[in-house]
């Protein structure tokens, strides 16, 4: 079988703790599969920029707080630095550089033109008034004014912010430009230029990659069983999706705990997170815990939560024969080397959900051409661009005998060397 993620002499190494360590470690692991110039990887294990402003919000009882922002651009070999912009707690330097070389690899991985970047505020989005989100939101893009452009680097949403946020941005930084730029930002309200079709794409996107998945591994779509965790714009559309091209869907699933029929769920009849949130149980005849979902003896599991939920502690009682990864970092550096060892084939992130960055693009690209595409030209394009990766990693899986997970670094790495040396280093 593959070579194990996780471990180092027969023994499994602790797991990274943060999205840096994680990032770098993945960069360490592919660097071993490709003939790649050790001084190109030298140049991708740092951020070619991280860049810290604080920002001052004026309270709506007129105090003034500061708050700490960040902007970290990690690689733009390949074109704009890309990536999200999150309000929340947690954020901070060490984050955003690990998301935004993850952000590099997304994009390599399904041929776009961008690198990879990832910025936010540390606040807790749930303490501001619409009012205050709008001014923070405001003077953060000033404060950024100099780093982001419709050719340097293009912000899109993340945890706690939204196409509000973005309009914000574009507007903000339009009218300092004298000039619409609605480039500036993807993930916009269509009325100012987001794309149709944007919302649905990392659910699509996931949808697609499982459906491959499937039918490489012999389990035709009809008659397949999944289980998706996570009922919100990922999980609920690949679900439906899933659905709507003939799968049983047995169990969906919101932070309450899940809805089980190992007849087939009904998904368009339960609310999605966005529908009315966390309501899935409510409507169930019969409900199992989170727990129970991530173990249920399907054909395929779709974690579409959270990070983090098939660890150490669960990944030997996984029963599925096939993972599709909907959320970001939902399997642990030692439960992918646990599932490897049992023959679990698992389907990274960075691959399966990049249908969102994916047509972002779209979106980037239509507003730089003042035109619009129909919603029927966004998902068939978002399907040429999946499958192409698809078979752009599969390659890479049988030529290689490595794990999905390393097929798809292998794949986006060797595109961004190929970058970087073509390019050379000057001066
Ligand atoms: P969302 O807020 O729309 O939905 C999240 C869903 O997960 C909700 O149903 C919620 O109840 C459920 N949930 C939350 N905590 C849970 C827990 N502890 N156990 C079980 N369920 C829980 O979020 P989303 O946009 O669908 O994002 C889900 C994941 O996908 C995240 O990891 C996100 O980073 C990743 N992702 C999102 C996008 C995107 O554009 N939306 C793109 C790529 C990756």
């Amino acid at each position: 079988m593959s070579q194990k993620t996780a471990s180092v002499n027969g023994e499994v190494e602790q797991p990274p703790e943060t999205p840096l360590e994680t990032a770098r470690h993945q960069l360490e692991q592919a660097a071993t599969h490709v003939d790649v110039d050790p001084n190109v990887v030298e140049r991708l294990t740092y951020p070619m920029a991280v860049h810290e402003v604080r920002v001052p919000l004026e309270r709506d009882d007129g105090t003034v707080e500061m708050f700490e922002g960040y902007r970290a651009q990690h690689d733009s070999v390949r074109g704009p630095f890309k990536g999200g912009l999150r309000y929340h707690p947690d954020v901070n330097r060490e984050e955003v550089m690990g998301l935004a070389m993850w952000m590099t690899w997304k994009c390599a991985v399904v041929d776009l033109p961008f690198g990879g970047a990832k910025g936010g505020v540390n606040v807790d989005p749930k303490d501001l008034s619409e009012d205050e989100t709008e001014r923070l939101t405001r003077r953060l893009t000033n404060e950024l004014r100099n780093v982001i452009g419709p050719q340097t680097d293009i912000p899109a949403p993340d945890m706690g912010t939204d196409a509000q946020t973005m309009s914000w941005i574009m507007d903000t930084y339009s009218v300092q430009e004298a000039e619409t730029t609605s480039a500036v930002v993807t993930g916009k309200p269509t009325a100012v230029g987001g794309s149709e079709g944007r919302e649905e794409a990392p659910g699509r996107s996931v949808a697609i990659i499982g459906r491959e998945v499937l039918e490489y591994y012999d389990y035709p779509i009809s008659g397949s069983t999944v289980a998706v965790q996570g009922f919100g714009s990922v999980g609920a559309n690949a679900a439906r999706l899933l659905d709507e091209w003939g799968a049983t869907v047995v169990a969906v699933s919101d932070v309450n705990g899940a809805a089980y029929d190992p007849t087939g769920l009904d998904t368009r009849s339960i609310p999605s997170h966005e529908q009315e949130p966390e309501a899935v149980t409510e409507y169930a005849e019969e409900t199992i815990s989170n727990e129970a979902l991530l173990e249920l003896d399907v054909d395929l599991l779709v974690p579409a939560a959270i990070g983090n939920v098939i660890t150490e502690e669960n990944a030997s009682d996984i029963q599925a024969d096939l993972i599709v990864e909907g959320a970001n970092g939902p399997t642990t550096f030692v439960a992918d080397s646990i599932l490897d060892e049992r023959g679990v084939e698992v389907v990274p992130d960075i691959l399966a959900n990049a249908g969102g960055v994916t047509v972002s693009y779209f979106e980037w690209v239509q507003d730089i051409n003042h035109r619009t595409w129909s919603l029927d030209r966004v998902n068939k394009e978002l399907e040429s661009v999946m499958i192409e990766a698809w078979d752009a990693v599969r390659h890479e899986v049988e030529t290689r005998d490595v794990t999905w997970r390393d097929a798809a670094y292998v794949v986006a790495l060797s595109r961004i060397a190929a970058a970087h040396e073509s390019r050379g280093l000057w001066p």
